[in-house]
């Protein structure tokens, strides 16, 4: 099933929380309308077949990237050596996917892009500068499609606080726009990336940095959405140091435990609050220090997912790639990605109903 082109709007609770972002006399006219609309045939809203939570308790969703962690460290290692948290905290609250895949580029903006956008393509890896200083070939350092960030700011008419990309990779910055002519530098999202969250070309910033400067803005503006991205494992790969890159696994699982606990404490994210923790690519079978060609290795990615409306407790060996992560986040808050290939993750629902 993909989700391409769809509007999945079946509740009418969820469009009084779009509408709220609009002036009163507009919502008034919305809502006389949202009032025909609930009384055509659900089948005109929800395309035929597809699977919705019972529910639908999402109102956030956020996206946490380690970057270049191995599945044979992660969910691949039966022991959970170095992901402890997620093993024995957090899995018992959420889905464990254990056949997830970067079935396309398996480098970082390639894989990044495809989570945000659901959209697999072609993109510079590289940081180049030069291209970024030029208006004019800067888009080619763009991914080619809107990102679930800007669709959601375009309906929803949320300001760029609601939308957050913050990433040690400063490179990474590529995520808040994209090169259709449509959408390009309209509806971005606010953005920290690189060092001092100065941006494209500012290097890498600490994932210490990261890690602290994502608590305090989910905690000032509770964004809806939003990616995170962290690069130790990923950096310590190529810089050939497999202690270093077990240790930065580790932290990573800290922080992902770390992070969820503070969706669970806040109040305006407790129980509303889907959270994915995944790769943008995995690394060589044969050596770790590398990555980008289509061994298993370099394909086979962690996920685990955690949300109001996702199974406790489960396993997940129904094949998923990245490209499915935007379509299931946007089904979930209710607003269309037709630009998105991939299919939504309904077998994270718990007791998913059919329209
Ligand atoms: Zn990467
Ligand atoms: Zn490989």
């Amino acid at each position: 099933m993909k989700a391409t082109g769809k509007w999945q709007r079946a509740e009418g609770a969820r469009r009084e929380e779009i509408f709220c972002y609009l002036p009163s006399a507009i919502c008034k006219s919305l809502r006389c309308l949202h009032i025909l609309a609930l009384a055509l045939p659900l089948a005109c809203l929800v395309r035929g077949g597809d699977s919705l939570p019972a529910q639908n308790l999402t109102r956030n969703a956020i996206i946490l990237v380690l970057d270049g962690e191995r599945y044979t460290e992660t969910w691949g290692d039966p022991e959970h050596k170095y992901i402890q948290r997620l093993a024995e905290e957090l899995a018992p609250q959420g889905v464990i996917l254990t056949q997830f895949r970067n079935n396309f580029l398996t480098l970082t903006n390639p894989g990044h892009a495809a989570l945000c956008t659901g959209h697999y393509q072609e993109l510079p890896n590289d940081v180049q500068q030069g291209l970024w200083s030029n208006p004019l070939q800067k888009n080619s350092l763009l991914p080619a499609q809107p990102s679930i960030f800007q669709v959601f700011r375009k309906e929803t008419g949320a300001p760029a606080s609601a939308t957050w990309v913050i990433t040690s990779k400063d490179k990474l910055q590529i995520l808040a726009n994209c090169r259709a002519p449509e959408w390009r530098g309209q509806y971005m999202p606010s953005t920290f990336c690189g060092v001092g969250g100065q941006g494209y070309g500012s290097g890498y910033a600490d994932d210490s940095a990261t890690m602290e400067n994502t608590l305090k803005i989910l905690g000032r503006d509770h964004p809806r959405l939003a990616i995170i991205n962290l690069k130790d494992p990923d950096a310590c790969g190529h810089a050939n140091d497999w202690n270093g890159y077990l240790k930065a696994i580790r932290t990573c699982d800290d922080f992902a435990a770390q992070l969820w606990r503070f969706i669970q404490k806040d109040e305006v994210y407790a129980n509303k609050t889907a959270l994915f923790i995944t790769s943008d690519h995995g690394r060589h079978t044969a050596s770790f220090i590398n990555h980008g060609c289509n061994c298993e290795g370099c394909r086979h990615i962690c996920c685990c997912a955690l949300g109001p409306d996702f199974k406790k407790g489960a396993v997940s060996d129904t094949p998923a790639e990245q490209i499915d992560v935007a379509p299931t986040i946007a089904t979930l808050l209710h607003f269309p990605l037709p630009t998105a290939q991939g299919r939504v993750l309904t077998e994270l629902f718990a007791n998913a109903v059919e329209p």
